[in-house]
């Protein structure tokens, strides 16, 4: 009988054994979700409203609960895990108030007497999540998904299956019907076998590279739907005539919230070397200002990676690129699972921490003399998920942001989700969007019907 293990980063202590769905229970749960399907989509949007507003209560009612096993299981920060679970009731109750509009029938005048777009669900829908928005994650796919009469089959990262339960039970407390959203405590071997279940009718996947390659050949070879969601390396490119006060404070907490394992998180500053030393100096006293340590503690803005094998990646990127040249301003240690605020400076493109993805406290700084070289650094990443851009002088971004091959260009601000807002890359990024209304319209059938 498989087990999966949970432990808590900080400690290095067990939290709980979890045993594995055998596949004939996974069989079972694919069965019942699809059933519940059939009379799930006959619900009206109001119907679905009501419960969708109950889970947002729910999630707003426990917050401390839920942000609690985030804080243990993965070793995020009490106040950014309780900032978590309040968003997720946003991404509720956003759902909750504009589905109907995002969904309603699209009439196009054709030779037909009446020609439209219908928006119908497609089934049961099966996500493959990470840990590090262990709830967020979830939501963000979940509330329109469900929203759009579809069902949910949850397939978490093996380090947060406390997180997906308690997200089963948030469903239920909300008094969604059973088997609407359901947890399969699974690893990732048997996903084959999930996918191509022929009641699964589409996959949304975020996580690494690697994995969404896997998922999405797999469900290409069964002709179904993905949506992926993967990694991100994104540039804050600094231009000289900057807010530096401003920019500085934003751009630490582009690369240091949530200890910085976010796919979005500014990774590579990239810097008009004019105001680079100035920009450095001062920055560093602010990231030395950060409290490190006991992710429980309220106080506590950096904590543990979520697991050790993830810092021990980290330190190889580090020290790769210091002996590729890279010069250490602050940090580099690694204890366990923690590892310090780390910036590197005299980065180059050569270098792991600008060419690979680092998930951790790990800054680089590149510096560029002209602007052409900082879109040409800031477009150097495999990735293209998104990048920000530092200026007074907002129009000449506007046109800049035009060169950026990336899913979203963010002037003066970090990048982040919000639900109103459409979310998800290009190149090795991913495709496909999550939140508003291009988010609910993934997981539809857009059926044309034709009156004459
Ligand atoms: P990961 O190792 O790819 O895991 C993500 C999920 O995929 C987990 O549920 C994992 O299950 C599963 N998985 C792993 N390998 C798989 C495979 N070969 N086939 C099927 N499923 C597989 O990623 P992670 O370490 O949890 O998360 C970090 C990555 O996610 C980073 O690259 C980050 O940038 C990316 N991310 C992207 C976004 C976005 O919105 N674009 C958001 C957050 C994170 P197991 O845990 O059981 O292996």
């Amino acid at each position: 009988m498989a087990t999966t293990l949970s432990i808590n980063p900080y400690n290095g202590k067990e939290l709980k054994s979890y045993k594995n769905h055998t596949k004939k229970e996974v069989s079972e749960i694919i069965d019942k979700a699809d059933k519940r399907f059939y009379s799930w989509r006959e619900t009206s949007f109001s119907e679905r409203k009501k419960l969708m507003l109950a889970a947002a209560s729910e999630l707003k009612k426990n917050k401390k609960e839920y942000a609690e096993t985030i804080v243990l299981e993965m070793g995020k920060p009490i106040s950014q895990a309780i900032a978590e679970i309040e968003k997720c009731a946003w991404g509720c109750e956003y759902y909750a108030e504009n589905a109907e509009k995002h969904l309603q029938n699209e009439v196009i005048k054709t030779d037909a007497d009446k020609s439209y777009v219908s928006y119908e669900p497609l089934g049961v829908v099966l996500a493959i999540m990470p840990w590090n928005y262990p709830y967020w994650q979830v939501f963000r796919f979940a509330a329109p998904a469900l929203m759009a009469g579809n069902v949910a089959i949850l397939k978490h990262a093996s380090n947060v299956f406390g997180s997906a339960m308690n997200i089963e039970k948030i469903f239920k407390r909300a008094g969604f019907p059973e088997n609407c959203f359901t947890t399969l405590l699974v690893g990732s071997d048997v996903i084959e076998d999930i996918i191509e279940n022929e009641k699964v009718k589409a996959v949304t996947l975020t996580g690494s590279g690697p994995a969404g390659s896997s998922v999405a050949s797999i469900a290409g070879k069964n002709i179904k739907k993905t949506v992926l969601e993967l990694g991100g390396s994104n540039a804050l490119v600094v231009l000289k005539d900057c807010d530096i006060g401003k920019t500085i404070e934003t751009c630490v907490m582009a690369r240091f919230q949530n200890t910085g394992q976010s796919c979005i998180a500014g990774k590579r500053l990239i810097i008009d070397e004019s105001i680079s030393e100035e920009f450095v100096e001062k920055m560093l006293v602010k990231i030395r200002e950060l409290k490190c340590g006991d992710p429980m503690d309220e106080e506590t803005f950096v904590g543990t990676l979520a697991r050790e094998d993830l810092a021990k990646d980290l330190e190889k990127q580090v020290n790769a690129s210091i002996k590729a040249g890279a010069k250490l301003a602050i940090g580099g240690k690694r204890q366990n699972a923690y590892f310090e605020p780390t910036v590197l400076t005299s980065v180059t493109e050569k270098m792991a921490v600008f060419n690979e993805e680092t998930f951790g406290p790990v800054l680089s700084v590149t510096t560029f003399k002209t602007i052409e070289e900082a879109i040409e650094l800031s477009n150097y990443s495999k990735f293209g998920l998104g990048a920000s851009i530092f200026t007074k002088n907002i129009a000449e971004a506007e046109k800049l942001a035009f060169q950026f091959d990336e899913g979203a260009v963010f002037i003066n601000e970090l990048v982040k989700s919000d639900p109103r807002l459409p979310f998800g890359g290009i190149k090795q990024s991913g495709y496909g969007r999550e939140l508003s209304e291009h988010g609910i319209r993934e997981f539809v059938n857009r059926k044309t019907i034709f009156i004459n």
